[in-house]
C-alpha cells in the first residue's frame, strides 16, 4: 500500500516535469514578443513551426529575432526544397535541425546539434546548428526536482501516519490517499489552464496593441478602437504584425456613403472586430484582394499582394464564419442566405480618402467563401509619368489624346493596369473647358471637373445604357469603363464618329487584336477603320525589390526565349528575396506596354479586311514595338526579371 501511495506522487511529478521539459526553446521575434517555453517543431528556409502551451504556430524565419539567443541571420537554414533534393532529404534536414527534446527531469545541456548530410548542391547547408546552452530552464528543472524530492517524502511520511491512525481501518487510508494524491494533481491541472490561458491573451493584447492602436491620437479619433463582444476576434495565427507600417484607422460606410451604424451587439457582428483587423491588415500590406476560404477545420485569410496570393491568417472556423457574417451585414446582403452567391459593396473612409469593397460569396464544400475586393483610390490618379512608359511613347501618347474625336482603347487582362492608363490620359485634359463624362463599374478615380456615373445593374445603370444617357448631356470627352457587348461597342464607335473624344477599354489578347473583337462584336471595319485613334496594350509585371535583387550574366536560352539578339553575359538581375519584400524577391508592379497610333496605312488596311498578321507587319514596318521588347528594356534596366516577362505573355 505504501509503494502504491508513492509511487503516485512520483508519477504525478513526472508528468508535470516532461510537459515542462520538452517546451525548452526560447524564441523571440522582431516585433518584441518573446516564446520562453517553446519546442521547435519544424523548420524550412521560410518557416519556423513552434509548439507553444497552447497549441502549434507557424512563423516566419524573417519574423524570428533568435533562438535560445543565438541571433536567426546566425543560424544555418536548411535548403528550401529543389528538385535535385527530393522531399525526403529536406524532411531529413527538417527533422535533425528540431530542437533537442530532454527526456522527463533528464539533463537539457546537449549544445549540438548535427544536421543530416547535406544534399549535394546545397553545400552552405552543412554547418551544423548551434544552440545555446539555457541556464534558466537548467535552473528552473533543479528547482522542480527538488520539489518533487521533498513532496515525495512527504508523502511517505503521511502515508506512514495515516497507517498507524487508521490501523484498524483500511477503507479510511484509501480516503485519505486519494485526498493527499488528487489535490496537488487538481493543482496542477489549474496551473496548466491558467498559463495556457495567460499566453493566449498576451498574443490577443498584442495582436491588439499592434493593429488597433498603432495609429497616433488624432486618427484613433476616427474609429475608436472597438469594444470586446462577445468574440474576441483571437486570431489562430496571424504573421503580418510583423510590418512595421502604420495601420490605416477607418470608419465604415454604406455604398452611399453614409456612416454605417455597427451594431457590434448583435448576433451576426460578433466578428466585426476581427473584420476591422483583417481589413486594416489587407490596406496596410497593398493587398488587391482578400480570399476568407473555408477549410475542414479552420478559415484560411490570403492577401494577394502584387498579383499573388499570400496566406496571412488562419481563424477557428466558427470565427471565421463570423467575420464572413460580419462582413456580409456591412456588404448588405443576405446574412441567412448561405448557399447562393451574393454580392455587395462597402467603404471605409481614412483620414485621408475612401476605399471601396466589392464583397463576393460563394457556397463551398467546408461553408461560405468570400473575396473581398479592396478598390483603393489613395494614390490618386497616376501622371503619365508615372505609367512606366518609354518615353517616345508616352509621348506619342500624349499627342494622340490630344484630338477632338475618335476612339481610344486600352486592352489587357483584369485588373492590368487599363484604367490607370486611361485616367492618366484624361487627367491631361483640360476639365475646365470640356464636358468630360464617364460611366465605370466602380469609378476608380476621382477626376475633378468630370461628371463620373458609377454603374448600378440594380437601378437599371449599365454601360449601355449610361452611356446613352451621357450622350444627351453634350458631351466633349466620354470615358465607358469597359466594353463589353456590341451595343456598347456600336454607340462608343457612333459617338466617336460624331465628334467626340471616346476612351474605353476592352479584352483583347494585345493592341492589334482589339481590331479583330471590335469586328466579332459587330463594329463594321470601315467604323473601326474610321473612329479608331489608338490602341495601348498592357501587361503588368513584378518590381524587383531593389534591396535584395540579384545580378547575374544572361544565358542565351534566356535570350532566346525572349526571341532576342542580345549580348550573351549582359548582366540582368533575378529575384532573392529579403525581408523587406516578405521573402518574393518583389515589391511593386509595372506594366509593359505596346502602341499601336493608327496611320493612313493601318485604316486603309483594317477598312480592307487585312487580317492580324498582316496588319502587324504594316505596324511593325513603322517601328511598333511588342510589349515584349518594353519588357526587356525593363529587363535590361534591372526593373524586372526574364520570368516576370516572360509569364506576361
Ligand atoms: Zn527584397
Amino acid at each position: 500500500m505504501c509503494s502504491s501511495f508513492s509511487r503516485g506522487g512520483i508519477v504525478l511529478c513526472l508528468l508535470l516535469a516532461s510537459s515542462i521539459g520538452t517546451f525548452g526553446a526560447v524564441i523571440q521575434l522582431t516585433d518584441g514578443m518573446t516564446y520562453s517555453n517553446a519546442a521547435i517543431l519544424q523548420r524550412d528556409a521560410e518557416n519556423v513551426q513552434i509548439q507553444v502551451h497552447y497549441g502549434e504556430i507557424k512563423v516566419p524565419i524573417s519574423s524570428v529575432k533568435s533562438i535560445d539567443g543565438v541571433a536567426v541571420d546566425q543560424l544555418t537554414l536548411p535548403p528550401a526544397p529543389s528538385p535535385e533534393t527530393g522531399n525526403s532529404a529536406t524532411t531529413d534536414v527538417a527533422a535533425a535541425a528540431m530542437h533537442p527534446l530532454p527526456g522527463p527531469l533528464g539533463p537539457t545541456n546537449s549544445t549540438t546539434v548535427g544536421l543530416a548530410p547535406a544534399p549535394p548542391l546545397r553545400p552552405a547547408a552543412i554547418a551544423p546548428v548551434k544552440y545555446v546552452h539555457n541556464f534558466k530552464m537548467d535552473l528552473f528543472l533543479l528547482v522542480f526536482g527538488v520539489i518533487t524530492a521533498i513532496w515525495t517524502g512527504m508523502l511517505l511520511w503521511v502515508q506512514r501516519d495515516v497507517a498507524e491512525l487508521f490501523a484498524d481501518a483500511p477503507r479510511e487510508i484509501k480516503r485519505w490517499n486519494a485526498k493527499v494524491l488528487l489535490l496537488p494533481g487538481l493543482g496542477l491541472w489549474w496551473y496548466l489552464c491558467a498559463r495556457s490561458a495567460k499566453i493566449a491573451q498576451q498574443e490577443d493584447v498584442r495582436a491588439k496593441s499592434l493593429s488597433l492602436s498603432r495609429a497616433p491620437a488624432s486618427q484613433a479619433t476616427a474609429n475608436p478602437p472597438v469594444k470586446r463582444g462577445l468574440f474576441s476576434g483571437r486570431v489562430k495565427f496571424s504573421m503580418p504584425f510583423r510590418s512595421k507600417k502604420k495601420q490605416v484607422e477607418f470608419e465604415f460606410l454604406d455604398d452611399d456613403g453614409k456612416s454605417i451604424d455597427i451594431q457590434r451587439d448583435s448576433p451576426e457582428m460578433t466578428g466585426i472586430e476581427a473584420a476591422h483587423q483583417v481589413l486594416q491588415e489587407a490596406i496596410t500590406e497593398r493587398a488587391s484582394d482578400v480570399h476568407i476560404d473555408p477549410q475542414d477545420k479552420d478559415y484560411h485569410v490570403r492577401f494577394r499582394i502584387d498579383g499573388q496570393l499570400q496566406e496571412r491568417m488562419v481563424f477557428e472556423k466558427v470565427d471565421g464564419q463570423r467575420v464572413v457574417s460580419s462582413l456580409k451585414v456591412l456588404a448588405q446582403i443576405d446574412v441567412a442566405e448561405k448557399r447562393k452567391s451574393q454580392d455587395g459593396r462597402f467603404r471605409v473612409r481614412t483620414s485621408l480618402h475612401d476605399i471601396d469593397f466589392r464583397v463576393a460569396t460563394t457556397y463551398s464544400m467546408y461553408g461560405e467563401k468570400m473575396v473581398v475586393r479592396i478598390l483603393d483610390r489613395k494614390g490618386g490618379m497616376l501622371g503619365l509619368g508615372d505609367l512606366g512608359m518609354p518615353k517616345p511613347m508616352m509621348e506619342t501618347f500624349d499627342r494622340v489624346i490630344h484630338s477632338r474625336s475618335g476612339i481610344i482603347l486600352a486592352t489587357g487582362p483584369t485588373g492590368a493596369g487599363k484604367t490607370s492608363t486611361l485616367y492618366a490620359g484624361l487627367g491631361r485634359l483640360d476639365t475646365r473647358h470640356f464636358n468630360v463624362m464617364t460611366v465605370e463599374d466602380p469609378v476608380e478615380y476621382h477626376l475633378d471637373g468630370a461628371t463620373q456615373i458609377p454603374v448600378r445593374p440594380k437601378a437599371g445603370v449599365t454601360f449601355e445604357s449610361g452611356l446613352r444617357s451621357i450622350l444627351r448631356q453634350d458631351p466633349d470627352v466620354i470615358f465607358v469603363g469597359e466594353i463589353r457587348d456590341s451595343e456598347t461597342a456600336t454607340t462608343a464607335i457612333r459617338a466617336a464618329l460624331t465628334g467626340q473624344l471616346v476612351f474605353s477599354s476592352l479584352h483583347a489578347q494585345d493592341a492589334l487584336n482589339t481590331v479583330v473583337r471590335m469586328q466579332q462584336m459587330g463594329v463594321e471595319t470601315y467604323q473601326i477603320a474610321s473612329a479608331l485613334l489608338m490602341v495601348v496594350a498592357q501587361r503588368l509585371v513584378r518590381v524587383l525589390c531593389n534591396k535584395c535583387r540579384e545580378p547575374y550574366p544572361a544565358s542565351g536560352t534566356e535570350l532566346l526565349s525572349l526571341g532576342l539578339e542580345l549580348p550573351k553575359g549582359q548582366t540582368i538581375y533575378r529575384a532573392k528575396g529579403c525581408a523587406t519584400c516578405d521573402n518574393t524577391g518583389y515589391h511593386g508592379r509595372t506594366a509593359i506596354f505596346e502602341l499601336v497610333v493608327l496611320d493612313d496605312e493601318l485604316r486603309r488596311g483594317i477598312s480592307d479586311g487585312l487580317n492580324q498578321q498582316a496588319l502587324a507587319d504594316i505596324a511593325r514596318s513603322k517601328g511598333w514595338h511588342s510589349y515584349r521588347e518594353d519588357g526587356v528594356t525593363k529587363i535590361l534596366n534591372g526593373i524586372t526579371t526574364v520570368e516576370e516577362v516572360l509569364q506576361a505573355g
